[in-house]
């Protein structure tokens, strides 16, 4: 089998001006393959779709099943790629999950029986960014009351687990910026936050599990501070307390007792090894749209169980990158939860796809579709600026 064609789309803006990027793998058999570099949002878009079309021409003539030496060829033909980063390797991940995507269709098989076999047939899931409010009706939540209903809401849905960033939104107006959350919380505003998490954990009980994201905008003190007021009130764990450097997280560990997880800017093995030698996370969240994609993942999720460290797959991209994340959830054996985004239930997001996975009482089922169980809609070419490489 060879690669004969790469179609690259840039979609429209869907609401919020996310701008997500796609490709399409086409091979001499007549398979094609879809993936996604997971940047759509984060003010590089235009950067990700730009860099697929530098690096595409790569990929021509080999065999895509192929996907191990495919991946050594672009790390290798590409100058930046060393170390990581998330332009390159959010390159290397969407040619990576379109490769597995044509593999599982030569070969009739989903994801997970590819990648050894499912563990598990149901996800638990949690409600993620619920400080922004459900879907397109949301907004803001300032006051206690609004994070008590929107954990209420998760409950509704069948949930046991919820996100929130604590810290983003003013009580009165607009937000709080990096400056009020480094290096020292003051009272009032530490007041505030916990008025917000104590709501939460009263509307939702002692058996729904709560999780803190901090978007590293903490630093080490003030981390340390927020993570010691929240640890009564029962958290899971404590996602990007600061930036994601091992020596600052194992610190927030330490100080805090808690749980650390971090992953979404951390790229590739390498980068990944230097936080689970030093214990700095005990719950990886890598990208498959920007960490690699499955081949890298999944060799980062085998070393974090030589460290017992859980996985909870980053998820903030279209469905065509969720349905592959379910996928490799089912088939790891220290998989913890799966992060349900509801910032990302948007009818312009979830029609990018054929399909749109959802859950069911807080749980989703895993995609038994051949390949990674999604594809871009014939819509979606209609939607985006498209680029050919030949
Ligand atoms: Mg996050």
């Amino acid at each position: 089998m060879k690669i004969t064609k790469i179609d690259l789309l840039y979609c429209d803006p869907v609401e919020d001006g996310w701008r997500p990027s796609f490709c399409r793998i086409y091979t001499d058999e007549g398979i094609y393959g879809d993936g996604e570099i997971a940047l759509s949002y984060g003010g590089i878009s235009g950067a990700a779709f730009a860099v697929m079309q530098d690096l595409a021409g790569l990929l021509l003539g080999m065999n895509p099943l192929h996907h191990e030496a495919i991946w050594q060829r672009i790390y290798r033909k590409n100058f930046f790629a060393i170390n990581g980063g998330p332009l390159t390797f959010g390159a290397i991940s969407a040619f990576d999950l379109a490769l597995w995507d044509i593999k599982g269709k030569a070969y009739h098989a989903p994801l997970h029986e590819l990648l050894g076999g499912k563990q598990r047939d149901s996800l638990r899931a949690y409600a993620s960014q619920l400080q922004n409010g459900w879907g397109t009706d949301r907004k803001p939540a300032r006051t206690p009351d609004d994070y008590a209903r929107q954990a209420e809401i998760a409950m509704e849905k069948g949930f046991d687990a919820v996100k929130y960033n604590f810290l983003t939104f003013r009580e009165d107006e607009g937000r709080y910026t990096a400056a009020d959350q480094n290096a020292y919380l003051h009272p009032k505003y530490m007041k505030i936050a916990e008025s917000r998490i104590a709501a939460v954990r009263k509307a939702m009980g002692d058996e729904a599990d709560i999780i803190l994201e901090n978007h590293c905008y903490t630093s080490v003190q003030s981390a340390v501070q927020f993570g010691n007021m929240a640890k009564p009130y029962g958290i899971m764990y404590f996602e990007e307390p600061t930036a994601p450097h091992d020596h600052l997280l194992a610190a927030v560990h330490q100080e805090t007792g808690l749980p650390v997880a971090s992953g979404e800017r951390i790229y590739s093995r390498w980068q990944f090894k230097k936080c689970l030698e030093n214990n700095a996370i005990q719950i990886i969240q890598p990208d498959l749209g920007t960490c690699g994609g499955i081949t890298e993942v999944k060799k980062i999720c085998d070393m974090a169980y030589v460290y017992e460290a859980g996985v909870q797959i980053h998820v903030c991209g279209s469905p065509l990158v969720t349905a592959a994340s379910l996928n490799l959830e089912s088939a790891i054996p220290h998989f913890v939860i799966h992060e349900y985004n509801v910032n990302t239930v948007m009818p312009k997001m979830t029609s990018l796809t054929l399909y749109d996975y959802q859950p069911v009482q807080g749980s989703f089922a895993v995609p038994d579709l051949p390949g990674i169980g999604n594809e871009i809609a014939p819509e979606t070419f209609q939607r985006s600026q498209v680029v050919t490489i030949q």
